[in-house]
């Protein structure tokens, strides 16, 4: 089973572009998917430097000096990549939307799927951007939005769902939904409504430091508990509890959670 990415994996790879490219103008940048063929970004972005390379929640930004940002949502196919340059790719040359070279190093970025220029200001007015709950990654937590946000929602909502709300919390992806209602004991088919302010702020609690973690280093793996586990004795309870799975709400993403110490 696949996973996408999620905030970590996006803070990871800003922290990887932030070293090559902050405070520096790009040697070479070009743009090799047929999409971005009348759109002139090596023109567009000729001679300016990289302000910053930031990331809230899933989505990273590369601001450009000029007020011209590059835009990226991974959305379950895309990812960043910082390579040696000219070494091997582990994926064809065709899937790549941007490269971006500085030194001996280039900053690639695969299958889109959301890349796109726009205005500084538009990314402050931007529904999907402007809309973002609290980043669960942020150096301070905005719990009390995070909570507002959560009881604006709908309280029939299965918890595991509602924290994958971009709006409610940002960077939550599946597995860390998962991840955290486990290891905070809370079973995530749990109504948001029946789900304590106390319990909700505890799962994450769970999520956040393994998340830090994970976007320090990229290493996600080690935190996988239950995850893809289904049918597995429970890590915590043992046999005969068994981990199950099963879709959740509108877009059925797997759910794994165990039955008899997730309450
Ligand atoms: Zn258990």
């Amino acid at each position: 089973m696949g996973l996408v990415p999620e905030g970590d994996t996006i803070h990871y790879a800003a922290g990887r572009i932030r070293a090559v490219l902050e405070g520096h103008v790009p040697d070479e940048l070009h743009t090799p998917h047929p999409r971005f063929g009348r759109d002139r970004w090596p023109e567009r972005l000729a001679g300016r430097a990289v302000r910053s390379v930031d990331a809230r929640g899933k989505h990273l930004f590369l601001r450009f000096e000029g007020g011209l940002t590059i835009h990226s949502h991974l959305r379950m196919t895309g990812s960043w990549r910082v390579l040696e340059r000219g070494a091997a790719w582990s994926r064809s040359p065709r899937a790549a939307w941007l490269v971006i070279r500085r030194g001996d190093r280039e900053v690639v970025q695969f299958n889109g799927p959301v890349l796109e220029l726009m205005t500084d200001a538009r990314t402050r007015f931007d529904r999907r951007i402007a809309g973002l709950g609290p980043d669960i990654l942020a150096p301070d937590l905005d719990t009390a939005t995070f909570l507002r946000r959560l009881r604006e929602d709908d309280p029939t909502r299965p918890i595991g769902d509602a924290l994958l709300d971009q709006r409610t919390i940002a960077g939550i992806g599946n597995l860390w939904k998962v991840e955290s209602c486990f290891a905070a004991g809370i079973d995530p088919w749990r109504p948001a409504g029946e789900v304590g302010d106390d319990e909700a702020l505890a799962i994450l609690a769970e999520a956040r430091p393994r998340m830090r973690i994970s976007a320090q280093d990229g290493v996600q793996d080690r935190f996988r508990v239950i995850y893809g586990r289904s049918g597995r004795p429970c890590p915590r309870c043992g046999p005969p509890a068994r981990i199950r799975v099963r879709g959740q709400w509108d877009d059925n993403r797997p759910t794994f959670w165990c039955p008899s110490c997730q309450t």
